[in-house]
């Protein structure tokens, strides 16, 4: 079975062709900068074998249905390609970012389920807008394929009402939904799984604190297996401290910015997603430049990376204190992966509550899951790969063969 994922934003189209027979990727790419002036796309045919073939071009992506037919023509080259048509295509799973309350699981996409993601728009403007664009456009291209929808929110919808709510007017959780939903949740439902394969154990026996650092980066407490508390809100704003979003921050310094520098909601929203975090507090938002910028001296970027950490901590913390026992933490994504300082900062004192790492163990990039504790350490800490495109790939597949 060969399985298509799209993970469709706003100017951009992330694709996966997956053989699920061995979970082989046969292509992957990114169509990048749709609707501007030029567009790009790159993707990699058989990543990883001998004839590995990169394939590039810049050219008017006018919008998302011009870009997915690029990458089909690509996908489908008769010299080069890696299917022989369309149709050689058995599914399609779409990321979806929000599923508000509707969604628990991966669901097969009707018009009533594009409905319901349209519904959903008002709690994420920016992604599900993109999301449906991704979808309408695979529909038409790939008429009579099944597409499966996969939620960033399903995983968080075992969380419980005391973890969810904001203590807020009720009404307003009646009326708009507005509460807690989390996201991330492919990925940490994806790295819980790998852990507990790791640990020869069920995962529905594991207390487990996932830990997503990334450009977005997210903690979610996992308890026998299920997600019961996550740090990202309403929006993908609330929590850790990201790449360009500022994470917690107290709710009155907006009002105070209205009223004291003459900002409006839109700027503020725009400042709080786009221009803190990390970037925020010293002006990078990769860790690697901000790694290089601590080597030339730079004092904010040191207060950046002590900053990220900090809130790390306090999290982990929090987590341990909801879950009560805690088998292992798991570090994954870009900075979770690859960055041994964050992951060493991260857990350093909480020494007395069972978590020890080992220096030598984490001292490298995580490019296979990795055991990261020392033998004496009470909790496992572990460095696991995440892979969205090979979990959504996974639960379409389980989908269509229900
Ligand atoms: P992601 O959103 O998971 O793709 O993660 C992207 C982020 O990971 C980048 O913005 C970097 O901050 C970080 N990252 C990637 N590679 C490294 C590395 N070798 N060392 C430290 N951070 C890294």
């Amino acid at each position: 079975m060969k399985i298509l994922v799209i993970n469709s934003g706003s100017s951009s189209i992330k694709f996966q062709l997956l053989d699920m027979s061995d979970e082989a990727v046969l292509a992957s790419g990114l169509v990048e900068r749709i609707g501007e002036a030029e567009g790009l796309i790159k993707c990699i045919l058989r990543p990883g074998a001998a004839d590995e073939l990169t394939v590039k071009k810049t050219t008017v992506v006018a919008d998302h249905k011009s870009g997915m037919r690029l990458a089909v023509d690509i996908l489908s080259d008769p010299r080069q390609g890696v299917i022989a048509a369309r149709g050689d295509i058995d599914a399609i799973g779409h990321r979806v970012v929000h599923g508000g309350e509707d969604f628990h699981q991966p669901t097969l996409l009707t018009a009533d389920v594009l409905a319901a993601i349209e519904k959903n728009i008002p709690l994420a403007p920016l992604h599900n807008p993109a999301n449906l664009d991704g979808i309408r456009v695979a529909q038409e291209l790939f008429a009579g394929v099944p597409q499966v929808a996969i939620f960033d929110t399903a995983f968080h919808q075992t969380i419980p009402p005391h973890a969810y709510l904001y203590a807020l007017p009720y009404e307003l959780y009646e009326k708009h939904r507005i509460r807690r939903y989390g996201f991330h949740g492919t990925s940490h439902k994806f790295v819980a799984s790998e852990c507990a394969r790791l640990m020869g154990r069920p995962l529905e026996e594991l207390n487990l604190i996932s830990i997503h650092l990334g450009n977005g980066c997210s903690m979610t407490a996992v308890e026998n297996g299920k997600s019961v508390d996550t740090t990202l809100g309403l929006t993908p704003l609330e929590g850790l401290v990201m790449g360009t979003r500022s994470g917690d921050v107290d709710p009155a310094i907006h009002s105070f910015l209205a009223r004291n520098c003459t900002m409006d909601i839109e700027a503020i929203d725009e400042m709080l997603n786009k221009d803190s975090g990390l970037k925020g507090l010293c002006g990078l938002n990769d860790m690697r430049d901000i790694h290089q910028a601590i080597a030339n001296g730079d004092k904010r970027a040191r207060l950046a990376l002590d900053v990220q950490t900090y809130r790390n901590k306090k999290y982990v913390g929090a987590f341990m204190a909801v879950l009560g026992r805690v088998d292992a933490i798991i570090f994954t994504a870009g900075i979770g992966e690859n960055d041994e300082v964050v992951r060493e900062m991260t857990l350093r004192g909480l020494e007395p509550f069972g978590v020890i790492m080992d220096p030598a163990a984490n001292n490298q990039r995580i490019k296979k899951p990795t055991l990261l504790s020392s033998r004496e350490s009470r909790v496992q800490i572990w460095g696991i790969p995440t892979n969205e495109e090979l979990a959504i790939a996974r639960e379409a597949k389980a989908v269509l063969e229900k």
